[in-house]
């Protein structure tokens, strides 16, 4: 309650309220390929949700971790309250005020959860979408398979599932902001420089400066 009516008074001042870009796409679509770009020139934080859940199942005693292994391994969405926890801690502990969320809301889950817990903690500024053919993004993801990922989901038949909840799950969470007139679509087909060229042209538009 109290947090709340600070955010409040803090969005009044329009300061100190973290401001976030989600970062959405197919599975090789190269979300965190440009984060990092992003990450380097702009001051925005990257934090892949996907790496969140990684770590969380690796960590020693984490009650998820099988849970996570089986959801990742099958394409499947982790239950938001695992994921929303993981990126929320993962916020305040960078002590800094703009992120970039790479890879989340991917659901309805994933989008209800974000707007009980955090949407009146934090601005979402926009969506940055990254456009990527089916073929393409296998072809990337299993040369990133083969060229030693170590993910466990970089394997044709996981992919195979990844690729269905993306068209089932994520896009409509895509067309859902579109209306909302917050995607920026991004040509992802050509090569990361390239790509990222778009991308700093769509940060421009939304009167966000480099940094570094
Ligand atoms: N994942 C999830 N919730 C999220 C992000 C990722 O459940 O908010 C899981 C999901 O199983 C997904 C996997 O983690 O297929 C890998 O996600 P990541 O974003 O790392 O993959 P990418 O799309 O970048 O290839
Ligand atoms: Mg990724």
């Amino acid at each position: 309650m109290l947090s709340r009516v600070l955010c409040q008074v803090a969005r009044y001042f329009n300061k100190m309220v973290p401001e976030v870009v989600f970062v959405l796409g197919a599975p090789g679509a190269g979300k965190g390929t440009q984060c990092s770009l992003i990450s380097k020139e702009y001051d925005f934080v990257h934090l892949s949700a996907g790496d969140l859940l990684r770590e969380e199942r690796q960590r020693p005693g984490s009650e998820y971790g099988e849970m996570i292994e089986q959801k990742i391994r099958n394409g499947e969405i982790v239950p938001v309250e695992v994921t929303c926890s993981l990126l929320h801690k993962a916020m305040q502990k960078s002590g800094k005020t703009r992120f970039l969320i790479d890879g989340f809301p991917r659901n309805k889950d994933n989008l209800e959860g974000w707007n009980r817990e955090m949407s009146d903690k934090t601005k979402l500024l926009f969506v940055l979408f990254f456009e990527c053919s089916k073929e393409l993004c296998t072809e990337r993801c299993l040369g990133r398979g083969a060229a030693g990922s170590g993910r466990s989901d970089d394997n044709p038949e996981s992919l195979h599932k990844r690729f269905n909840t993306y068209l089932k799950d994520t896009m409509p969470i895509i067309e859902y902001y579109d209306q909302k007139g917050l995607v920026r679509k991004i040509n992802a087909e050509v090569a990361p420089n390239e790509v990222f060229k778009y991308v700093k042209n769509a940060f421009e538009s939304s009167g966000i400066q480099i940094v570094n």
